[in-house]
């Protein structure tokens, strides 16, 4: 029941904040996996049930050009049946068909998510921005049954749908009709609001979403009803900080993993209210002025976004409420960290997780955060740093971060890379599941990133991972952001070249002596060999929809390759 997940994440949490040993930790987080398990029976219906409700709503959706809404558990629970009713009553979708779903932060996107769940079918989110050409890719590669989005992205939609054989509905959430289409907001009206919800397996697929493409195609990740429904605990109780009382504001696009994390899961499992700002274009000013307005006692966003708002005059505002504040998604600089403390006086707690996963590991309130380290592994995975050969390397020793995955895989790994098995072998290896990531555990078990695996740059013997030089970098006032990547050289074969963005008053500065001084700085602040014997300024960095820099991009720029 969520109270029994949310107290046994309440009672770890106190141990935790005690400073109990990790063993004893790891006795205490052990949920339960049953043979039967829903995310909108198991947790959203019991909420409702209970005869102490959460005293916050469930859902707090605002917006500069509509009237907000504030739907309590139950009206949630009400108006999720009638939206399984469309799904599986109009639109004919069964179990397990799988239904593409592209909007953007509207309402209806929460209601969906748990329609899906209670109807047993398989939801794929994706972002607003992808392209024709990715709509295509995505409907084909998914097999997707039913495809819901809104009036913008539709005619997109129609250009493409003729060459998706598996494609036999569309769903339109507007106010308007359109054409060969069903309209969500008239179906939603005339269902009937009894439902009763289908018993899904825990080991039944429930999601499948697409990784965030930072180092090449997105991979289609699937995860069963209980790795996120059950798995997210954590998050929400650890990592967020988050009780019945508290308002979460996640600013994450919807299309991305970190949406399900923080706007669904994690804050719900533990009876939070979810926050959301419509926000259709990003701007800092708007971010403020919500953290100043309303009650939001937890923040969750990325690095990217940090950086942006520490650039601003914060000292025209004030976030009364604003208790913890977390990161995630990208590592984030100890610079901006310090910058965000003096005009809040609040730390940033990192996490460090995947689409793959939950949360990997992180800082955690009540833990003392070393800037630089994401922290210390989530009780809810033995997270090691293996060698190629997979033995795990002595604390200070740079190798892979992994997950131990034998004897027993945790329940919170995703199940696999849909219709991949070759791309998901490939991450299994010895005992482990290897993410991808390089990184260092030192003596007090904090992990520390050094880069992606293929990110990590190899110079006259030396490897430099690119987040140390960027945090140096960082450091210099001059500079807004940076990306250090590899770049040929005769002589050492590949050299250190950062690429820098600089703070709008340094942008007439004499680029030359500028280039200079920044080597200087970064010899000073890290060990010399790290220095970039080469900076380009730019104007912007190369990102994913989702904010990650794409370091592939500017690398392949470097070395020629298409
Ligand atoms: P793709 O797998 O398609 O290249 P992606 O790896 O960026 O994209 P996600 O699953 O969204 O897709 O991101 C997970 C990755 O993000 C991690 O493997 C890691 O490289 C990076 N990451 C996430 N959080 C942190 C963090 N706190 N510090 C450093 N890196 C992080
Ligand atoms: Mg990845």
């Amino acid at each position: 029941s969520p109270g029994s997940l949310a107290q046994l994440a309440g009672r770890t949490m106190l141990r935790l904040r005690g400073h109990a040993p990790r063993s004893s930790l790891k006795k205490l987080y052990k949920p339960q996996v049953p043979e039967y398990f829903n995310f909108a029976r198991n947790v959203l219906d019991a909420w409702t049930e209970r005869e102490k409700k959460p005293q916050s709503a469930a859902l707090w959706w605002v917006s500069e050009s509509a009237p907000e809404v504030r739907w309590s558990f139950e009206e949630l629970a009400f108006n999720s049946r009638r939206a399984a009713n469309v799904l599986c009553g109009p639109c004919g979708l069964r179990r397990g068909d799988r239904v593409l779903l592209l909007l953007p932060r509207v309402p209806q996107w929460w209601l969906l998510n748990v329609a899906c769940m209670r109807t047993g079918t398989v939801l794929i989110p994706g972002t607003c921005q992808l392209t024709a050409r990715d709509i295509l890719h995505r409907l084909q590669s998914s097999r997707a049954k039913c495809v819901i989005t809104d009036e913008s992205l539709a005619p997109v939609l129609d250009s493409v749908a003729s060459h998706c054989s598996s494609l036999h509905t569309k769903l339109l959430v507007s106010h308007k009709k359109r054409e060969g289409w069903m309209n969500f907001n008239q179906l939603l009206r005339t269902v009937s609001s009894d439902h009763t919800c289908v018993e899904t397996r825990s080991d039944d697929p429930m999601t499948i979403f697409f990784t965030s493409g930072t180092t090449g195609s997105p991979k289609m990740t699937e995860h069963s009803h209980c790795s996120f429904g059950i798995g997210l605990t954590v998050n929400g109780r650890y990592w967020l900080d988050l009780t019945e009382r508290d308002v979460l504001w996640n600013t994450s696009d919807t299309g991305w993993a970190k949406s399900a994390w923080s706007s669904i899961f994690a804050p719900w499992i533990q009876g939070s209210c979810v926050f959301v700002h419509h926000m259709p274009r990003f701007d800092t000013t708007t971010v403020m002025q919500t953290l100043s307005r309303y009650p939001i006692s937890t923040f969750c966003t990325v690095p990217t976004v940090y950086r942006m708002l520490v650039q601003e005059d914060m000292s025209r505002y004030r976030f009364p409420n604003l208790e913890h504040c977390v990161s995630a998604g990208e590592p984030i600089n100890p610079e901006v960290m310090e910058r965000w403390k003096a005009s809040t006086g609040l730390d940033i707690y990192e996490g460090y997780g995947q689409t793959e996963t939950v949360l990997i590991a992180g800082t955690f309130k009540g833990m003392e955060i070393k800037p630089g380290s994401f922290g210390k592994p989530s009780p809810a995975y033995d997270v090691q740093i293996v060698d190629d050969a997979c033995k795990v390397v002595p604390q200070g020793t740079e190798g892979n971060l992994a997950i131990r995955v034998k004897p027993n895989r945790p329940f919170s790994l995703f199940t696999k890379y849909t219709d991949d098995p070759e791309r998901t072998a490939q991450c299994f290896r010895g005992d482990f599941y290897l993410t991808g990531d390089r990184g260092v555990m030192d003596q007090d078990g904090y992990l520390w990133f050094v880069g992606r695996a293929d990110d990590v740059i190899n110079s006259a013997g030396y490897r430099i991972g690119p987040f140390e030089v960027e945090n140096a970098l960082t450091e210099h006032e001059a500079v807004a952001e940076s990306a250090v990547v590899s770049s040929p050289d005769p002589v050492r074969g590949e050299i250190v070249k950062a690429f820098v963005v600089l703070n709008p008053a340094y942008k007439s500065t004499d680029y030359d002596e500028l280039t200079v001084e920044l080597q200087e700085h970064v010899k000073r602040v890290t060990a010399p060999y790290k220095y970039p014997r080469k900076i380009e300024f730019v104007d912007q960095l190369p990102k994913t929809v989702s904010g990650k820099i794409r370091r592939v991009e500017l690398r392949n720029k470097e070395w020629g390759r298409s």
